[in-house]
């Protein structure tokens, strides 16, 4: 047994795990054999971390968890797609999916992104803080410091190119003990070496005097102004669409199920709806990102899910609070940056997340104690806030490895994959740095097969239907006059027109369910819930798009919304 071996056996032994089989396979370490329980399955997960293997694969059973391996259920077959061919096929129609897939239409390739579900930004980029971290709180030398770094630099320059919004409230990492201000130096050296330009240590009364909500119990702060503010889903859908304007094709409802290989090379993907030809395959499938790399041949990783629950807070309460509030993590171990308060662009105000290890992948579950932990912990930040201001609740799952760190390389056994994987918080703000990354590792393996020349027609800005909310008042009576449904308000908690229901229908990936134009033109984002628009929304769905009423979803195939009218013809006259 090699020395690493023995240094993790003696780790899984100090940790009363010693029955736990450890072998290295393609470099990697694989624990076997079974535990009692998922807390043991983590323990011994992070046991097993930190010494010099590519990473953890953690294939062990855990006692009254039969299933929790299995991917989610496929849906049903098509060949719609088969024998397609690609020079590049992405794998995960997440932000990080999406980006790649926008910085790969930079060259003269041809481009597909699957995604298994009904839209983009369903799992974890659709549930998230929408915060674009400043590096403070992550651990110097990883990967996810150096791609945090950059991609906040580079998030003013795309979001001004894809058209989304985006804001620099600035954040507050709060203390609670007076003796916690001598760590101000410290932490000012620190700030420096990682780059968080800015930087400033404040004292209660300066805390008090720029938030003045501000939790009653802080003493002082470390102040972050180069921490910034998206909406996750929008930043998604921008870079997806720009994306499709350069040449990619998004196939939705289309999940991977396998690969066909030729020695080492992936030569095609198998998915629900045929197989497809591909040269270079990105996986960027989030939470299962580490089931897609055995399919391929090349699982060095075992993601492992955290959730987090958010609370999204009414509008009322976003004139409360500046800055995004949060407390300070003195520890560089922690495995979260610990939440808080964050302001949104709509107004609103997020509190969370929580984080809790759970087995299920796509658990969005929410629990009392996760709900209370958001009340205890998050909400107490901003003085005035209450229970009642929450609307809703919502929850994401992180895909964490063991190593707790990005995975973004090109596979060392299979020539012609390219893994995004683990990407877990802070990736959305790594987002545009990764896509570049990735982008040019797909370029180094194309080169030796094709004539890769840049993309003479990419064009960097999205282009964008009429946007009313950014509109003067005179412009928006000349939109209105020109087309009168952008007057017609459909969603009166956030004023939402017709025309902007009708542009998301229309647009270049087009919104076909009921969440995704939810999503896209904020129509039932209030604080009702939907609870006035939906059947207005439901009508006009089904007229752009000349279904039935009762064929219109919630968010996937078979989520109807109506099954039958409630009143036929025939009874209408009798009841008269
Ligand atoms: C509660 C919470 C808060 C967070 N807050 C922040 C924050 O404030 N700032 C920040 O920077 N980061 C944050 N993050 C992290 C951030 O959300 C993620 O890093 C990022 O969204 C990951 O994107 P992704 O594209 O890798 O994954 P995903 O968004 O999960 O996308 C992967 C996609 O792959 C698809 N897929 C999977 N398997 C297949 C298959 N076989 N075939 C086809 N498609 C498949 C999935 O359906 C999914 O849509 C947070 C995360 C959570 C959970």
């Amino acid at each position: 047994m090699s020395a690493e071996l023995n240094t993790v056996k003696k780790a899984l032994a100090a940790a009363n795990l010693a029955e736990v089989e450890v072998i290295e396979k393609q470099g990697a370490l694989v624990l076997e054999g079974q535990v009692k329980n998922w807390q043991q399955y983590l323990e011994a997960g992070y046991a097993a971390a930190g010494q010099d293997f590519r990473g953890v694969v953690n294939d062990l059973e855990v006692e009254g968890l039969e299933n929790f391996k299995q991917q989610c259920e496929s849906s049903p077959e098509d060949f719609s797609l088969e024998r397609y061919s690609f020079d590049v096929v992405v794998i995960g129609g997440g932000v990080i999916g999406c980006a790649i897939a926008r910085e790969l239409t930079r060259y003269n390739v041809k481009v597909a992104l699957l995604e298994k579900e009904s839209d983009l930004a369903r799992h974890t980029s659709g549930r998230n803080n929408g915060m674009i971290h400043s590096t403070m709180a992550v651990k110097l030398g990883t990967k996810k410091y150096l791609y945090n770094l950059r991609g906040n630099r580079m998030y003013r320059k795309v979001a001004e190119e894809l058209g989304f919004d985006l804001k620099w409230p600035g954040s507050f990492a709060m203390l609670d003990k007076n003796w916690q201000l001598l760590l101000g130096p410290y932490a000012r050296r620190i700030a420096s070496k990682k780059g968080v330009q800015g930087f400033r240590v404040l004292s209660k009364g300066k805390v008090k005097e720029l938030e003045p909500n501000a939790w009653e119990e802080q003493t002082g702060s470390f102040y972050m102004p180069e921490t910034g503010v998206v909406d996750p889903y929008q930043v998604t859908i921008a870079y997806a669409e720009n994306a499709m304007q350069n040449g990619t094709t998004i196939y939705l409802n289309t999940k991977v199920l396998g690969f066909e290989k030729d020695n080492n090379r992936i030569t095609a993907v198998r998915t629900n709806r045929g197989t497809l030809q591909a040269g270079v395959i990105i996986n960027a499938a989030g939470i299962w990102a580490d089931h897609v790399a055995e399919m391929a041949g090349d699982r060095f990783y075992t993601i492992h899910p955290r959730k987090g629950v958010i609370a999204i807070l009414d509008k009322k309460t976003g004139s409360s609070q500046s800055y995004i509030l949060g407390r300070a993590q003195l520890s560089s171990e922690a495995k979260t940056k610990g939440g808080g308060l964050v302001p949104l662009l709509d107004g609103n105000i997020l509190a969370g997340p929580t984080a809790d290890e759970v087995p299920g992948r796509e658990d969005y579950s929410t629990e009392t104690h996760e709900l209370q932990h958001i009340l205890d912990h998050h909400l107490v930040l901003n003085k005035t806030l209450q229970q009642s201001d929450i609307i809703t609740y919502f929850a994401g799952t992180r895909a964490c490895t063991f190593e707790e760190d990005f995975i973004i390389e090109i596979s060392e056994y299979v020539e012609n994959l390219v893994h995004a994987a683990g990407i877990q918080s802070p990736g959305l703000a790594s987002a545009p740095a990764i896509a570049v990354d990735v982008r040019d590792m797909a370029a180094e393996i194309l080169k030796n097969k094709m004539d890769l020349k840049e993309n003479p027609d990419f064009n960097p800005k999205r282009k964008l239907a009429p946007q009313p909310v950014r509109l003067s008042l005179k412009e928006r009576n000349c939109l209105i006059e020109n087309r009168p449904s952008y007057g017609q308000i459909v969603c009166r908690c956030e004023l939402v027109s017709e025309g902007e229901i009708v542009d998301a229908i229309h647009a270049p990936l087009p919104a076909r369910t009921l969440d995704a134009v939810k999503r896209r033109a904020r129509a039932g984002m209030g604080r009702c819930q939907g609870g006035f628009c939906t059947p207005a929304v439901i009508n006009i769905l089904a007229r752009e798009t000349g279904r039935q009423v009762t064929e219109i979803c919630k968010h996937e195939p078979g989520s109807v919304l109506i099954t039958d009218r409630t009143r036929r013809k025939g009874c209408e006259q009798s009841a008269h």
